[in-house]
């Protein structure tokens, strides 16, 4: 934001000149540094998601058709959400059938 801040200073000792052309040259700079402030915001964001996503796949491991956390053992989660979507839905346990309530997806679960 300093280039933004930067540019309101020399736009305001600017404006005591009455050189119209300069200033709104330095408005378009204004507006330019504003919107690469907005987009910088966005893709840290995108990356604070993207990094997220990423250690939550580095802890999952595949076992028996589905999908549990390395680090706590929680599962199982449905390996066609977190495929499709990065979703990662608990699947529901009845006897030796596991079934994911969001795609449907359904598969035999042992537990060992
Ligand atoms: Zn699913």
């Amino acid at each position: 934001m300093v280039l933004y801040e930067m540019a309101r200073d020399a736009m305001k000792l600017l404006q005591k000149s009455d050189n119209i052309e300069l200033i709104q040259k330095l408005m378009d700079i204004q507006k330019e540094s504003l919107e690469m402030f907005e987009e910088n915001i966005r893709l840290k964001a995108e990356i604070r998601a993207f990094n997220e996503v990423k250690t939550l796949d580095e802890d999952l491991e595949f076992r028996d058709n589905c999908f549990f956390k390395i680090s706590n053992g929680e599962g199982p989660f449905c390996i066609t959400c977190w495929g499709k979507d990065r979703k990662l839905i608990r699947m529901q346990i009845a006897d030796d059938f596991a079934l994911c309530n969001v795609c449907k997806t359904g598969t035999c679960f042992t537990n060992e």
